[in-house]
């Protein structure tokens, strides 16, 4: 856990959400747009304690998606059944 919230306070996480958030204002699995009141956030995928444990960068773009509020819990929810396995939403 302790390792999770270091990610969410390196200042490398600010820039690169906010460089996304910037340029993608929909939901990568609804569509769901911004201008029409999605909550936007952005998504560790895989999770990101799978990514600590795989000694990848929580950093990198590719394992980031920017999901709406209600995709975002179903994501959440997907990883934590599934610990370890890409989430699917089909
Ligand atoms: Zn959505």
């Amino acid at each position: 856990m302790e390792r999770e919230r270091a990610v969410y306070r390196d200042a490398r996480w600010r820039a690169v959400r906010e460089r996304l958030r910037s340029t993608q204002r929909w939901c990568e699995f609804c569509s769901a747009h911004e201008e029409e009141g999605a909550r936007l956030s952005v998504h560790h995928e895989p999770a990101l304690v799978t990514i600590l444990n795989q000694g990848l960068d929580p950093f990198d773009p590719s394992f980031l998606v920017v999901l709406c509020a209600p995709c975002h819990r179903a994501a959440d929810d997907a990883q934590r059944e599934r610990r370890g396995t890409r989430w699917d939403p089909r």
